[in-house]
């Protein structure tokens, strides 16, 4: 039956992928920072901001023509140690590259040291008041420390692929954000830019965070497949003779009862650092008139009322139901080249079920599945122990997989 099935499914997710689908957090989080700017960067940001939150993915379609790409979006503690990687692996770079060499990083990742170029690159483009690359670089520097707010993003186990989960990865970062946008909350706790002293630091402390979350991002799952079958768990796809699996919406919707706390957490997290490495930039290069910079120079009544509107909503947290994200435009001229190139990249993301729409979900036995992250509760700074290393069910150590296929994309 199933078989019959895919035929079916395949078509779906074709017309689907051309969307917008799959950079959704991205896409939302670039968006965000711009809310949370001081005056005197707003107007000009806002401006721009189609293109702030259209190029937010850029990185991520170029990760296929560009083999230096890849390894910027992520860094694998775990390789370093389990116990305590963020005591082993220096936090500078030229240090880290003295105990472990360029090739070693390059393999494992290096998302902070790229953030910080990308946060240098945009000091100079604030200094050459060159608006296109303050354009590109603001934009970038998002999709970076965004990446870095995944846990996924900061183990060798990035995908469930060693511990019989893979697509954890796309669940996470896609599936829940792109289901559940509505009920999350995009207003972060302390919603302002503020200049950054020690960026590095700051970085660090990201990844730090996300490590320590990726406990629950694992279990919390092992614990939903104890009470549902992998027929219900998962649904295929057949695309270019190749069968593909993904977590089934009944798995998506116990999930996000498990850990959407956690999701949401980072998704609101990331803008406040973005913004705020946008601020510090702009203040290292000597705060330029931005202002100056557009033409004309100031906002229109229809920009200030349009901006008013979305303050109003993201204040209020009803971005998303009053659909004022651009994440939420599906379908945009400007954007379609782009698209298509980033959805034949993609593996099958979200699709509307067929009839082929397994069982509900049955509910979690005898748990009231709470938050793994509690929303506003800073997470501890501590580096959790993350249990990556599994034994497969042979006994055997499964954990040396080498990486061979691209990251999902998305965040
Ligand atoms: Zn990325």
């Amino acid at each position: 039956m199933k078989k019959l099935l895919l035929p079916l499914l395949a078509a779906v997710l074709c017309s689907s992928q051309a969307s917008a689908w799959g950079f959704f957090g991205h896409r939302i989080i670039n968006q965000v920072a711009v809310y949370e700017l001081p005056g005197a960067m707003q107007p000009f940001y806002y401006r721009h901001l189609n293109e702030i939150v259209r190029q937010s993915t850029a990185p991520d379609e170029r990760r296929n023509a560009d083999p230096t790409e890849g390894p910027k979006h992520f860094i694998d503690m775990d390789h370093y140690s389990e116990d305590n990687p963020f005591g082993k692996l220096p936090r500078e770079y030229d240090k880290a590259v003295e105990k472990y060499s360029a090739d070693t990083l390059k393999k494992y990742g290096t998302v902070p040291w790229v953030v910080m170029e990308m946060k240098d690159n945009l000091v100079q483009a604030f200094r050459d008041k060159d608006t296109l690359a303050i354009i590109k670089f603001s934009a970038e520097l998002g999709h970076y420390v965004g990446d870095a707010f995944v846990p996924l993003h900061t183990t060798i186990n990035y995908d469930g692929q060693l511990t019989d989960q893979k697509g954890l990865h796309s669940l996470w970062e896609s599936q829940l954000p792109e289901r559940f946008i509505l009920d999350y909350k995009l207003l972060d706790d302390k919603p302002t830019a503020q200049y950054i002293k020690d960026p590095l630091n700051s970085i660090w402390t990201v990844i730090q965070q996300s490590y320590g979350f990726l406990g629950e991002t694992f279990d919390r799952a092992t614990k939903i497949e104890k009470t549902m079958p992998p027929t219900v768990r998962f649904t295929y796809s057949h695309r270019y003779g190749k069968t593909q699996r993904r977590y089934s919406d009944a798995f998506a919707d116990a999930y996000e009862k498990a850990v959407g706390g956690m999701v949401n957490y980072r998704l609101k997290g990331a803008p406040t650092l973005v913004s705020s490495l946008w601020f510090t930039a702009w203040q290292e290069a000597g705060k330029p008139d931005l202002n100056a910079l557009m033409h004309p120079t100031k906002p229109s009544k229809d920009e200030k009322e349009k901006l008013t509107t979305e303050l109003a909503a993201w204040k209020k947290n009803t971005l998303a139901q009053d659909q004022l994200l651009l994440a939420q435009q599906k379908t945009k001229k400007a954007e379609t080249p782009d698209e298509i190139k980033a959805a034949k990249e993609m593996a099958p993301t979200q699709a509307p079920e067929p009839e082929a729409e397994p069982a509900p979900a049955p509910a979690p036995a005898g748990e009231t599945a709470a938050p793994a992250a509690t929303p506003g509760a800073e997470p501890s700074a501590e580096p959790s122990k993350v249990k990556v290393k599994t034994k497969g069910k042979d006994g055997s150590e499964k954990r040396k997989e080498k990486k061979q296929e691209a990251a999902p994309s998305g965040w």
